[in-house]
């Protein structure tokens, strides 16, 4: 089957030994496959400990269960529609009786073991991470697998910390890849949503998801300020230093800052000013991907046509050395999809 990997960081797209799957695995036929930007980072070596990996590549995915490894036919069965990935990070395997399992947070799990290398034909995967998905969600719905949850786990720690639909949140990088799911998502909720990225093709993409403002990144912060003196939230999906910069600038006093995006290592760390964090007093948090249950509850919120993937490239598993150049230079919109995984 073909299958694209690194080998020692390098991007090699070849014929592989079928797979076959394992205790509680089920066996994976992928219709499609998102391209993330995590998968960019990993390609191009951007994170400390994350350089010149050997290993599979790809992380969102929907196909079709073609075999059951002993154990998992109490999770899935032959013929199943799914949606596989988790983010990535946790979707492989989970304890399930720790204490991070026990209380939601399976991606702190010692056991825990994430999903890489839906890029190719036929995926083995931990059957318990699967979620059925009815007719109604199409194949190039797979970025809901990464983009779509880690904008919903994102979206949904806010009212665990006490900001309750109805205030105004920011989303930075709004237009991207999960930014364009957390505008529809907090939207959905009932969050008054403040969508800042560049440029006025990206603007106008923004309130076409159901922001109530969208605002380049140039202006933002003085924009923010003036108009609503702060926001509530902000969800910072950028992938940069200066998006992190701006989610603080934005915020109100006690104001809720959310990390998503996940900056190369080379652009150094967050700088905060110990009399300003004194005077602003923020609560900051991290928030990645999502678990098996957020998977579900969005998939709801998909069926029910309240989110949208906006797939504006798609091409065979040959072109992925292309759009990794295409994304790099944002040149499209929202997500990429790999439809066809055999060529
Ligand atoms: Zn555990
Ligand atoms: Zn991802």
């Amino acid at each position: 089957m073909k299958a694209a990997r690194l080998e020692d960081g390098k991007l090699l797209i070849r014929d592989d030994p079928m797979p076959t799957p394992g205790f509680e695995e089920a066996l994976v036929k992928i219709s499609a496959a998102g391209v993330c930007h995590s998968d960019l980072h990993l390609a191009r070596g951007d994170w400390l400990g994350a350089q010149n990996l050997t290993s599979g590549i790809g992380h969102e995915a929907i196909g079709i269960v073609t075999a059951l490894g002993p154990g998992a036919d109490r999770f899935a069965q032959v013929g199943d529609r799914v949606i596989l990935g988790l983010g990535g990070t946790g979707g492989g395997y989970w304890c399930g009786a720790c204490e991070y399992c026990l209380s939601g947070q399976p991606r702190h799990c010692k056991e825990s073991k994430g999903i890489l290398g839906t890029f190719c034909e036929y995926f083995p995967v931990y059957a318990r991470s699967l979620v059925k998905i009815p007719e109604s969600i199409g194949d190039h719905e797979a970025p809901l697998a990464c983009g779509g949850l880690t904008a919903y786990g994102a979206v949904k720690k806010l009212s665990k910390h006490h900001v309750l639909p109805g205030r105004k949140v920011a989303v930075i990088g709004a237009a991207g890849g999960l930014g364009h799911y957390a505008v529809q998502i907090a939207t959905a909720f009932g969050y008054d949503v403040v969508g800042v990225d560049v440029g006025p093709e990206r603007l106008a993409f923004v309130e076409s998801l159901g922001a109530s403002r969208a605002v380049g990144a140039d202006r933002a912060a003085e924009v923010v300020q003036k108009e609503f003196g702060g926001v509530d939230a902000s969800l910072v999906f950028s992938a940069s230093m200066a998006g992190f910069k701006l989610g603080f600038a934005l915020l109100k006093r006690a104001g809720l800052f959310v990390a998503v995006g996940l900056p190369p290592t080379r652009e150094g760390n967050i700088e905060l000013n110990p009399f300003e964090f004194f005077l602003k007093d923020p609560t900051i948090i991290y928030s990645a991907v999502g678990t098996v249950q957020d998977m579900r509850e969005l998939v709801d919120l998909a069926a029910a046509g309240r989110v949208r993937s906006h797939v504006s490239r798609r091409g065979p598993l040959s072109d992925l050395p292309a759009i990794f150049d295409e994304l790099a230079a944002a040149k499209y919109l929202g997500r990429a999809v790999i439809d066809e995984l055999g060529r």
